[in-house]
C-alpha cells in the first residue's frame, strides 16, 4: 500500500474510550453510539435486561451477577466514511489499574457527566489520566430526560475544577418534564424533544431539527423567548469552539443529552467523527536486537500512524471471552502501518516471533478474523500465553513502546489452595492472571506462600471466580503480613551492591513479582517510611513500567 492510501486509511479513524464515574450512564451511552452508528439494530443489545444479559462486554459471569463491566473490551464500526474504535473502560473503581492502561491505546476520550451530578470522584481521577496522556476530551452531559443542575453551573464546575475551558456545541432547553430539546449554539438549529412513555422502545423518533425561530410548536408560553437570551447569553459568555486548543487539552466541546431516551447522540457521534484526532504520532524508541552484545544505547524515534511498519502495542490480556474455547487473547492496538493476516510479527522483549493467523476484530454484533487493520485499530490476537500486557509488537522487532505502568497494589493477600497435591497447580494459574494484569503476583524468597495484590477486593472476587471456573481450584484467600509492596531501585549515584545490601538485611521480607523483579513487602505503611528514611540509597518505587 502507497504511502498516501496508508495515511488515508489511519486518518479515518477514530479511536475513543468513554470515561464516567459509575451509573452516570456509559453502557447506556455505549449502546446508543452503536445505535447511532448502525452497528446494533436495537437498543438492549449491550445490556439486556432479564435472561439474555449476556452479552458483549459483559464476558465474565461475575460481571453478570454484579451487573457491572469489568473488563475493559472495544467495539470497532463503520459509519459516515469513517472507522470508530470504542474501547469499553471499566467504570469501577477497583479496576482503575485496567482503565489506566486501556486509556493508553485510546486517541479521545468521551467524559460523561449525569447532569443531576456533575462531576464526581471516579470522573475526577479518569479525567487526570487523560490529561497526564494528553488524551482530549468530548464532554457528555447526559440524564437531561431528568431534573438537570442549572447548565451555566455545569458548565463553571468543568472549568473550575479540571481547569478546562467549556465550549458549548449545543444548549438545552430545560430538563426534565419540561425537557423541550437544544438548540445549536453556533447555528441557532433547534432539535425537538419527544417525550416518550417510560418502558417505551428506545428507538429514536425525535422530530427533525428547524431553525429556532421557527419551533414555536415545540414550547410553551414565553419558553422560546426565554432560550433565545439563553442562547444570547451563552454566545457571549463562551468561548467558541477551536478544535486546536481541543487537541491540545485545554478546551472541551460541551454536547447534551439523554442516552436512554436516544437524544443529542447522532450530535455526539457527529462530533467524535470531525473533531476527535486521528491516530496519532507516537513516541516509542528503537532498541538493538535482544542477542546484540555491546548494544548500542536505544534511540528516541517517533512512529508515524502512516508508516509502512506494522508497530504497536498489547493493552490487555483477555482470558475466557469465548467458553467454548480456552483462549487468551491479547489486545493489540496499532500506531502505524498496514497489516494483513498472516503477517509475521515480532516481540520487542523477547524477540519471539508470531505468525498472526487468525487476529479478530471485535464488531459489535459479531466478532470477526480480521484480513486487514491499520494505524488505531484494535485487534485481539489469540495466543497462547506469548503475549503480555505492555508488550511492543512490530514486524522488526526493535520498536518498544514506552512501558504500561504496573501500581503497587493496595491490598495484598495470601492465597491458599485448599487441596495440598495441587500448589503446583496454583502457581500456574496465578501466573497466568498476573500475564492478563488481572492481579500482581508475588513469591516470598523464603518459604512458599504466594502473595497476590490487587488494588481493590473485587479483583480478589473475580480472581477466585476464574480460579475456580477456569482451572478448578478451590482457593482461599488470607490475610497477608503485608500492607504495602514496593520495587526497589538503586538510588541515583548508588549502585547494584546498595541495593543488595538492603536486600540482604531485610530477606524475610523480600520478593520477586511476575518478571522476577526485587519487590519489598513493608509490614506497614509506617515501616515503608522508615526504610526509605533508613536507606537513603535505595529507591522504593509505587509504579514500576514493563518493557
Ligand atoms: P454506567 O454505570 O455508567 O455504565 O451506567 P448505566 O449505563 O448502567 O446507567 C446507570 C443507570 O442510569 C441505569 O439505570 C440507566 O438506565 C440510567 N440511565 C442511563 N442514561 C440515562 C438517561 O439518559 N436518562 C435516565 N433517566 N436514565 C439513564
Amino acid at each position: 500500500m502507497s504511502q498516501a492510501s496508508l495515511a488515508q486509511e489511519a486518518s479515518r479513524r477514530r479511536t475513543f474510550a468513554i470515561i464516567a464515574h459509575p451509573d452516570a450512564g456509559k453502557t447506556t451511552l455505549t449502546e446508543h453510539i452503536l445505535l447511532a452508528g448502525g452497528a446494533i439494530r436495537a437498543a438492549g443489545a449491550v445490556r439486556a435486561r432479564g435472561e439474555n444479559r449476556r452479552t458483549r462486554s459483559d464476558w465474565m459471569k461475575i460481571e453478570k451477577e454484579r451487573g457491572i463491566s469489568v473488563s475493559a473490551s472495544v467495539m470497532t464500526f463503520e459509519h459516515d466514511g469513517k472507522r470508530f474504535n470504542l474501547l469499553d473502560t471499566p467504570g469501577h473503581e477497583d479496576f482503575s489499574e485496567d482503565t489506566y492502561r486501556t486509556l493508553t491505546a485510546a486517541d479521545c476520550a468521551i467524559m460523561v457527566l449525569d447532569a443531576a451530578k456533575g462531576i464526581e470522584p471516579q470522573t475526577l481521577k479518569l479525567f487526570e489520566v487523560c490529561r497526564l496522556r494528553d488524551i482530549p476530551i468530548i464532554t457528555f452531559i447526559n440524564k437531561l430526560d431528568r431534573e438537570a443542575q442549572d447548565p451555566m453551573a455545569l458548565l463553571d464546575e468543568i472549568a473550575s475544577r479540571l481547569q478546562l475551558d467549556p465550549a458549548p456545541i449545543w444548549w438545552p432547553a430545560e430538563s426534565g418534564n419540561r425537557l423541550r430539546g437544544m438548540v445549536e449554539v453556533a447555528t441557532g438549529t433547534f432539535q425537538p424533544y419527544a417525550r416518550k412513555a417510560p418502558g417505551a422502545a428506545d428507538e429514536p423518533d425525535h422530530p427533525e431539527a428547524l431553525p429556532l425561530d421557527q419551533a414555536g410548536a415545540y414550547f410553551e408560553e414565553g419558553e422560546q423567548a426565554s432560550l433565545q437570551d439563553a442562547l444570547d447569553l451563552v454566545r457571549e459568555g463562551y468561548p467558541t469552539f477551536d478544535v486546536n486548543a481541543f487537541l491540545e487539552g485545554h478546551m472541551t466541546p460541551v454536547l447534551w443529552g439523554s442516552a436512554l431516551r436516544h437524544f443529542g447522540i447522532e450530535a455526539l457521534l457527529q462530533a467524535i467523527g470531525d473533531w476527535a484526532p486521528a491516530p496519532k504520532v507516537m513516541k516509542a524508541r528503537k532498541e538493538a536486537p535482544p542477542e546484540t552484545r555491546n548494544a548500542p544505547a536505544p534511540e528516541d524515534i517517533t512512529i508515524q500512524p502512516g508508516e509502512d511498519q506494522v508497530t504497536g502495542f498489547v493493552f490487555k490480556v483477555q482470558a475466557n471471552m469465548d467458553p467454548n474455547h480456552r483462549d487468551r487473547i491479547a489486545m493489540f492496538r496499532m500506531a502505524s502501518g498496514s497489516f494483513k493476516r498472516g503477517m509475521k510479527l515480532k516481540v520487542q522483549n523477547t524477540g519471539k516471533s508470531l505468525s498472526v493467523n487468525a487476529p479478530i476484530m471485535f464488531f459489535a454484533s459479531d466478532r470477526e478474523l480480521a484480513e486487514e487493520a491499520h494505524a488505531g485499530d484494535v485487534m485481539g490476537i489469540p495466543n497462547h500465553g506469548v503475549l503480555r500486557v505492555g508488550d511492543s509488537l512490530s514486524e522488526t522487532g526493535l520498536v518498544r513502546f514506552a512501558g504500561l505502568p504496573n501500581f503497587a497494589p493496595e491490598i495484598l493477600q495470601r492465597v491458599r489452595v485448599k487441596d495440598p497435591l495441587k500448589a503446583k497447580h496454583l502457581k500456574k494459574a496465578l501466573d497466568g492472571l498476573a500475564e492478563e494484569g488481572v492481579t500482581q503476583l508475588f513469591r516470598p524468597e523464603i518459604g512458599a506462600d504466594f502473595i497476590v495484590g490487587a488494588v481493590g477486593q473485587l479483583q480478589f472476587e473475580v480472581m477466585a471466580d476464574r480460579l475456580g471456573e477456569e482451572y478448578g481450584l478451590d482457593v482461599i484467600f488470607e490475610p497477608s503480613p503485608y500492607a504495602e509492596a514496593r520495587w526497589i531501585a538503586p538510588a541515583e549515584g548508588a549502585t547494584r551492591a546498595d541495593v543488595e545490601d538492603f536486600m540482604g538485611k531485610y530477606r524475610p521480607q523480600m520478593a520477586g513479582d511476575l518478571d522476577s523483579d526485587p519487590v519489598f513487602l513493608a509490614k506497614t505503611s509506617w515501616e515503608t517510611g522508615y526504610v526509605t528514611e533508613r536507606f537513603p540509597k535505595v529507591r522504593f518505587l509505587k509504579t514500576k513500567e514493563r518493557g
